[in-house]
Formats: C-alpha cells, sequence, structure tokens
C-alpha cells in the first residue's frame, strides 16, 4: 500500500492523497503545484523580497525571534503532525522538528549582522596607498528551496532562517512524502507575522521541484538523494543559477582496538537507527578490528534487543516513513543474507505491527560485494563487518562512492582526529555519531557523490548572498596611474620596478 497515492479526482493539478505510515490510514491530501503555481509564488515572493531587502538586520530577526515563539506555543500540533506523516517516536520529533529548527533559527537571527556585516579593507601591493575596498553581502533575491521527507522541518528551517536573515524570500517545495507538516509550519510562520508571501510552500511532486528551478529563481538549496541531485545540478546549470546539492550518504564508523566498547557499541546502535534509519549521516556500515569484534558485536546486539517499537509514538525506533524506503531496505537485506550475512537481530517487518515498522536489525559477516556495504540503505540496520586491523578499516571505509560523514571510535584522541583527516568525506566525528549538522560552525557538505557545496554558519549563510565588492580610489588625481598615453619608457619602468621587487624574495613578501 503506497503512503501517498495519486487519485483521479478530476481537477487541473495532480492529486495526491496521504496515509499514515503506522496506521496506513488517510491523513490528508494535495494538489500538485503546476509550473504555472509556482510561477506565481516566485513572481509574489520577488515583490515581497524587495521591501524585506530593505529592513536592517534587527528588524529582520524580530520576526525570526516571533516565529521561534509560535513553534514553543504550538509545539504539540507541530509534533502531532510529524508523527501522523512519519511515525518517528515522540522523543525524536521534539529533538529533530521542534528543538532543533529552535536552534537553527535562534542562531541565525543572532549571528546574521556579525556574518554578513560589510567588511572594509585596504587591499594589498601597491593598491594599498590609492584604493580601499568593501565587500557588501547583498540578498540574491528568490530562494527556491526543494527538501526531502526525512526532516520535514528541520530540513527546511535551517536554510530558510539563512536566506531570510541574508535578506531573501523563498520559495519551498517540500516532499510528497511529508507535505502536511511543511504546510502548517509555513502557517506558523504567517502566525509569526512575517511578511506576506516572503516564504510560500509549493506542495508538489518531482515535476512540481523541477518546475521551481525553471520559474527564474536566484539560488536553489536542495537535500535529497544523488540520483535526484544529478537533475537538479543540471537544471541549475541550465538555468545558471547557483546550487547547493546535500545528497545521500554511507557513513561508515571505525571501532579502534582502543575503543572504549560500551561507548562505542551505543554510538553504533544510536548512529544506526536514529530516526529509522533515516539519516543522511546515519551510520550505515561498521568496521571493527578481530581483536574487539566479539565483545563489541555482543554488546550492539544486547543493546539492540532492548529497543522498543510502538505505534504510540512512545518507541525507540519508530516507523519506515514510506513504501518505497520499506522495499529498499528489504532488497538490502535479502540481497545480504542471499550471499552469506547472518542477522543476529531483527532482520524483518515487526509481525506485531500494522504499519511500516521494520525491526531494529543487527546483521554481520557483511562485505563489499553486497548492497548494504555499497548503496544507501536508510533503514534501522546496524551493518558490522570484521576486518584484520585499523589500516583495513579505513581502506573499506574510503571503498565508497559517497562520502557525506564518518565517525571513529579511540580512547586516543589524538589518533582519533588524525584517523578523521584520513577519511575520505564531507566531515568526521570521533567517539561521537555523525553530528556536523547540528554543529553550525562547522561546515557542512558531501564530497564524491555525496553532494556539492558547503552549507551553514557563517559560510553557509554568506552562500544565500551575492558578495558584492566596492574598489573606491582615494587618491587625489589619476596622474603617474599608468593610463593612457602609453610610453615605451613607462613600460620600461615597470619591468624595472618587477625585477626590483618580485625579483627580491624579501620585498615580494613584504609587498604583497
Ligand atoms: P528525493 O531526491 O527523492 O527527493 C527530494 C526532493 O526533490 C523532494 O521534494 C522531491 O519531490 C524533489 N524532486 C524529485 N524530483 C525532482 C526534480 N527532477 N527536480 C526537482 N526536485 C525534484 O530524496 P528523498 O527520498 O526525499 O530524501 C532522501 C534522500 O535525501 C536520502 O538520500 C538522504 O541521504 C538525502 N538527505 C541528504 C541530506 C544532507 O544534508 N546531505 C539530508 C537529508 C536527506
Amino acid at each position: 500500500m503506497a503512503i501517498f497515492e495519486r487519485i483521479e479526482n478530476g481537477g487541473e493539478r495532480r492529486h495526491y492523497q496521504v496515509k499514515s505510515p503506522v496506521t496506513l490510514e488517510p491523513i490528508g491530501s494535495f494538489d500538485a503545484g503546476t509550473a504555472a503555481d509556482v510561477r506565481g509564488a516566485v513572481e509574489r515572493a520577488r515583490k515581497a523580497q524587495a521591501s524585506w531587502a530593505g529592513l536592517g538586520f534587527e528588524q529582520r530577526a524580530e520576526y525570526l525571534w516571533r516565529i521561534v515563539d509560535v513553534i514553543v506555543e504550538r509545539q504539540d500540533e507541530l509534533v502531532d503532525c510529524v508523527i501522523a506523516e512519519t511515525g518517528k517516536p515522540r522523543n525524536e520529533a521534539v529533538s529533530m522538528e521542534v528543538m532543533a529548527p529552535c536552534m537553527q533559527i535562534s542562531y541565525y537571527a543572532k549571528r546574521a549582522s556579525k556574518f554578513l556585516k560589510t567588511i572594509k579593507r585596504r587591499p594589498t601591493g601597491m593598491m594599498r596607498f590609492s584604493k580601499k575596498i568593501e565587500l557588501h553581502f547583498q540578498p540574491l533575491g528568490v530562494v527556491g528551496l526543494i527538501t526531502p521527507w526525512n526532516g520535514p522541518i528541520a530540513l527546511a528551517a535551517n536554510p530558510l532562517a539563512q536566506a531570510l536573515m541574508a535578506g531573501n524570500a523563498v520559495v519551498h517545495k517540500p516532499s510528497e512524502v511529508t507535505p502536511l507538516s511543511a504546510v502548517l509550519f509555513e502557517e506558523l510562520t504567517k502566525a509569526a507575522g512575517l511578511p506576506e508571501h516572503l516564504y510560500q510552500v509549493v506542495q508538489g511532486d518531482g515535476e512540481t521541484g523541477a518546475a521551481l528551478i525553471d520559474a527564474g529563481v536566484d539560488k536553489v538549496s536542495f537535500t535529497g538523494s544523488v540520483a535526484t541531485g544529478r537533475k537538479v545540478g543540471e537544471a541549475c546549470g541550465r538555468n545558471l543559477i547557483p546550487v547547493t546539492l546535500e545528497l545521500g550518504g554511507k557513513d561508515a564508523m571505525i571501532v579502534c582496538e582502543d575503543a572504549d566498547l560500551d561507548r562505542a557499541a551505543d554510538g553504533a546502535v544510536r548512529g544506526s537507527c536514529f530516526n529509522t534509519g533515516h539519516y543522511c549521516c546515519g551510520t550505515e556500515r561498521i568496521y571493527v578490528p578481530e581483536s574487539v569484534y566479539d565483545p563489541f558485536v555482543d554488546k550492539v546486539v544486547a543493546l539492540t534487543k532492548e529497543l522498543k517499537q510502538d505505534p504510540d509514538g512512545d518507541s525507540d525506533v519508530g516507523a519506515v516513513f514510506w513504501d518505497q524506503q520499506m522495499d529498499i531496505i528489504e532488497s538490502h537485506m535479502s540481497d545480504a543474507t542471499e550471499r552469506g550475512a547472518r542477522v543476529l537481530v531483527g532482520g524483518r517487518r515487526n509481525p506485531d505491527l500494522k504499519g511500516y515498522f521494520y525491526e531494529p536489525t543487527v546483521i554481520v559477516d557483511v562485505n563489499h560485494d553486497m548492497d548494504i556495504m555499497k548503496d544507501e540503505t536508510f533503514g534501522p540496520i546496524v551493518a558490522i563487518q570484521k576486518v584484520k586491523d585499523e589500516a583495513e578499516a579505513m581502506a573499506l571505509a574510503n571503498d565508497s562512492k559517497l562520502g557525506l560523514s564518518g565517525n571513529v571510535w579511540t580512547q586516543d584522541l589524538e589518533k582519533g582526529a588524525e584517523l578523521g583527516t584520513q577519511m575520505q568525506t564531507g566531515s568526521v566525528s570521533v567517539n561521537d555519531i555523525a553530528v556536523t549538522y547540528g554543529v553550525a560552525e562547522a561546515p557542512f557538505g558531501g564530497v564524491k557523490a555525496s553532494g556539492v557545496g558547503q552549507v551553514n554558519g557563517e559560510l553557509g549563510i554568506r552562500g544565500y548572498c551575492h558578495i558584492h565588492p566596492v574598489i573606491v580610489d582615494t587618491s587625489s588625481s589619476s596622474k603617474g596611474m599608468g593610463g593612457y598615453p602609453y610610453t615605451i619608457e613607462a613600460a620600461k619602468g615597470m619591468q624595472g620596478f618587477v625585477k626590483r621587487i618580485f625579483g627580491n624574495r624579501f620585498l615580494r613578501k613584504l609587498l604583497v
């Protein structure tokens, strides 16, 4: 049974019904926005942006503080909506979809004025005597925001806060799997008094997303799968607009021989099962040297057996959010077991629950011939491969077409940091599950096929701006500045200058 399903209703727009993955009962429906709908939204956004850009940072921030107030006041509504739509445990719905957005919005409301303050400086070299530079952080205009289903509020609120504080308007195309929470979030921003049309949600499917890229936006912020990311990158290239692509991962965990095994086992289970494994930086592959393999696996098995699954939200591990993801999980699991992997815990849909619940699973004897160690599984699966030593673990961790994040577990923190630098990923955590997206100061983004560009913090918010240099000549006259008429003597004079200054290492360093 499909979680969202196109229904013919005789209307002009593609109409979808949405069901809960927990009860499998309908919980809402929506019309997919057409190309005309998104164009209209972008035009309205452009008008709203013109006056928004004229506000100072403090005024913009005041609106964002009010959004946080409303999220706090109406958090139960938001949590209930997310749970109905995704089947997340209440705990994760609160931490990921309420607490994280409050932190993200507050962070940029407080700091945008510092990150985007006009920079004034003198250039280096000879020009320092005659020119000054101002770098102005100008908004781009209208940002097209396209988001996935695994963090419906968190993955929208974070780029939204940055785009708005930088002076842009946003048109948001949320995932068709989670269209209801996005509309509720938009409603909360309206209740907070955000100027009309500055943030608009256009519900829809892939076609609506593609139309948004072609609708005249000035930048696209995309989070989603590698396959869609390629199409989005191509479309942005065709439109000559900047884009950030935050794509899938296949994060490796390396357990060193000197790791605190209790801590590492807890990290393995949390990293693999958090958000039902639907976490771009979820732990998807674990490499453990043979010297510590048995005790580590015993601990992981014991912890996983304790995890509870419950349809009322009082779970440790919630539902798989939709049917197609369940298909991927089941296909990876059967490929692995057919090739000789052994299931120690779980390994099946929960037979006691009606909805899309996959039991928290521990699988061992896996290897790189199996889909489960190569492609993103995105399920509550702890997949453990025994290796000879840490060097083999690192070689296997880097044997991936994806490179989003990863984690290393050791009691020697210096060694952990050093091993971290050897991982071919966008970021690494030591003795923790992947936390980079939640640490705003750390630029976040994947290498290899996991993405293009980095987001968050000072660097991320500046990505929502055109950095506009204004170079002012401060000299009293333009005489002697190499202008017309050219003379052979002047050219020879320049050559002499090059020889005197750049022919001398000391003067060269002094000048630049
Ligand atoms: P998806 O690529 O299927 O869809 C993402 C969004 O793109 C949806 O809104 C969808 O409607 C839209 N879309 C589909 N086709 C489009 C097109 N041709 N043009 C424009 N938009 C289009 O991804 P998903 O299944 O919703 O999300 C899961 C994926 O997202 C996983 O791979 C996960 O790892 C990744 N993800 C990455 C990050 C990160 O920050 N790197 C964070 C969360 C999720």
